[in-house]
């Protein structure tokens, strides 16, 4: 799965965008949206959601379970 950013409680502070390690947030008409083709739940990369751990709102980085596993290749 990815994430996904909640648009309704997403503020457009841009915290998240340049702490992805996979440069899948970017900002569209004001609030932040996330590429969920390019997003590996962070994994390979840390170990818990750098969107979600700096995003002062709560519950607005979030796993979008409407898409498939992430799969780390090996
Ligand atoms: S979970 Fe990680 S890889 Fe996915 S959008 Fe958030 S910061 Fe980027
Ligand atoms: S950190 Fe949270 S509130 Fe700020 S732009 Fe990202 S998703 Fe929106």
């Amino acid at each position: 799965m990815s994430y996904k950013i909640v648009a309704s409680q997403c503020t457009g502070c841009s915290a998240c965008e340049p702490v992805c390690p996979n440069v899948a947030i970017y900002e569209k008409d004001g609030i932040f949206v996330i590429n969920p083709k390019k997003c590996t739940e962070c994994i390979g990369y840390f170990d818990e959601a750098q969107c979600e751990a700096v995003c002062p709102v709560d519950a607005t980085c979030v796993i979008d379970t409407a898409q498939p596993r992430y799969q780390a290749r090996v």
